[in-house]
Order: structure tokens, then C-alpha cells, then sequence
């Protein structure tokens, strides 16, 4: 099992849900962890939480839709860590309507945070495991990067780049420069994402969801991301589809 003790991470949508959940449980395992977000509120509260539990943390405020933002960051963490061993890709928004509502402005922020903000961030931290021969990438798909279901046609289309960058940045980098890339890919988290869906019919349609079956937790997905630090070197976790054991 490889030794996590004193490793760093970089998380994006590091402020809540899955985000904060990996940040906790990465900290207890003795990971330095780099919390990135926009919220910086909500940052400083979980830096707080960590530090008492005796873990290590650093607040990065960053927007991973703005490329400045994005090298900003990353430049901060490696200035205070030394480098970055683990990225995990997480920050996303999923403000669901049917495509001819024409919600234009919302179709392009999910583009922008969570597909072209994956690569931003990427770009960033992947030269610092390229240089070190060593690395672990995480990126937050979705049961929407599988399949496509209608209302949710535009995040879907996000979820499915994630996935098809996984695979191929897995093969790009697994063998040439020894880094691993695990796509996970998770059905119904009970988190803040639904809270941003402006779009009163789908909205509904997702909070009903929440009663025919019991969700997943944000610690569900953050023990999924460890199971995968902890295997063997040799062994990547290219995909990992968690599901809530109720949901189709
Ligand atoms: P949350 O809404 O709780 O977390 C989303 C996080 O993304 C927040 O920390 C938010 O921080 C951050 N974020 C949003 N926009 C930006 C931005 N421009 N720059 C930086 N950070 C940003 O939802 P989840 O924890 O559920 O979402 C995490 C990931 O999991 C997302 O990629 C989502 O698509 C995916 N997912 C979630 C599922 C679910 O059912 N919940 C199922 C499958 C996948 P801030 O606003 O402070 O910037």
C-alpha cells in the first residue's frame, strides 16, 4: 500500500459535499490538503474543523473557470507544500432544464466549470507529478457521464467529456509518466448541488428523487477516492461507478 503520510492534494469544490467529505477524510489519513473554492468562508471553516482533528490544510480561493485563478492557486499550494501528489477534479454545477427552456447562461457555465475548469486545473497541477514521475488524478464524472437522461441533456454532455478525458489522459500518462486517473463516477450524493437548479419543475423532479431511495454521502464518495489511493502502485482504479443501492 503506498504511504499517504505527508502527500498533498490539491480539491476543487473543496467548500462542500463531496469536496469537503474528501478533504476530511484525506487530512485524517495525513494527506496536506490544498482546499479550493470560490467560498473562501467556507474554506477557512473546514481549514478550522481539519486543523483541530490535527490534519493539514491550505485555503486556495479559485474560480476553476478563470485560468489566472487557476495557476494562482496551484502556485500557492506548491509554494507552501513543495508539490502537488494528488489532484482531485471535483468542482462542478448542475443547474438541470429542459434544453428548450434556452437557459443559455447556465448551459455555458456547466461548460465552463465543469469541463473546460477540469482542464484548467489540470494543466496547472499535472506539470508537478509529470516532474516527479508520480501522481494521482481524480475526476468527478457522474452516473451522467454513462448514460444521457432527457432534462439533464447539457450535463450529461459535461459528464460525458469527463469521462472520455479520463480514459484517454489515463492512457496518455499512466505509462509515460507513471500517473494514475480514476474516473468516479457517482450516482445521488446528498449535497448542496441541487440547491442551485433554478428551474422549479426540475428541481422538484430531483427533490423527489431524495424520497424513493436513501442518497449517498459525501464520505461514501470520499472512501471511494482513498480505497483508490491505497491500492497497490501497480494497480489503477481507472473507473469507479457508486451508486445509492436503490437508485436505477
Ligand atoms: P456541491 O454543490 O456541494 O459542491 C460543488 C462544489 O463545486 C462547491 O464546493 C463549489 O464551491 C464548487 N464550485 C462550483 N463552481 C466553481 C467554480 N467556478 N470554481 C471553483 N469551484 C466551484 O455538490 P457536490 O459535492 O455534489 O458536487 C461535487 C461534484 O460531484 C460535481 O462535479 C458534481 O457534478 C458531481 N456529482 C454530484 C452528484 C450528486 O448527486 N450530488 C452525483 C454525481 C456527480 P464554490 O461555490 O464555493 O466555488
Amino acid at each position: 500500500m503506498p504511504n499517504l503520510e505527508g502527500k498533498v492534494a490539491l480539491i476543487t469544490g473543496a467548500s462542500s459535499g463531496i469536496g469537503a467529505a474528501t478533504a476530511r477524510k484525506l487530512a485524517k489519513a495525513g494527506i496536506t490538503v490544498g482546499i479550493a473554492a470560490r467560498r473562501l468562508d467556507r474554506l477557512e471553516e473546514l481549514k478550522s474543523d481539519i486543523e483541530k482533528d490535527g490534519g493539514k490544510a491550505i485555503t486556495i480561493e479559485m474560480d476553476v473557470a478563470d485560468v489566472k485563478s487557476v495557476e494562482t492557486g496551484v502556485g500557492h499550494l506548491v509554494a507552501e507544500a513543495r508539490t502537488i501528489d494528488i489532484l482531485f477534479n471535483n468542482a462542478g454545477l448542475m443547474p438541470l432544464s429542459d434544453i428548450d427552456e434556452f437557459k443559455i447562461d447556465e448551459w455555458h457555465r456547466m461548460v465552463d466549470v465543469n469541463m473546460k475548469g477540469l482542464l484548467n486545473t489540470t494543466a496547472a497541477a499535472l506539470p508537478h507529478m509529470i516532474a516527479q514521475k508520480s501522481g494521482h488524478v481524480f475526476n468527478t464524472s457522474s452516473i451522467a457521464g454513462r448514460k444521457v437522461f432527457k432534462g439533464l441533456t447539457v450535463y450529461c454532455a459535461t459528464k460525458h467529456a469527463v469521462t472520455a478525458f479520463s480514459d484517454g489522459l489515463r492512457m496518455e500518462i499512466g505509462k509515460k509518466h507513471n500517473i494514475r486517473v480514476t474516473c468516479i463516477q457517482p450516482g445521488a450524493v446528498s449535497t448542496e448541488l441541487y440547491e442551485q437548479i433554478s428551474d422549479p419543475v426540475a428541481r422538484q423532479q430531483m427533490e423527489d428523487l431524495r424520497t424513493q431511495m436513501t442518497f449517498l454521502e459525501g464520505d461514501d464518495i470520499a472512501d471511494t477516492v482513498l480505497y483508490a489511493l491505497k491500492a497497490p502502485t501497480h494497480m489503477n482504479m481507472a473507473e469507479m461507478f457508486v451508486m445509492p443501492t436503490q437508485q436505477e
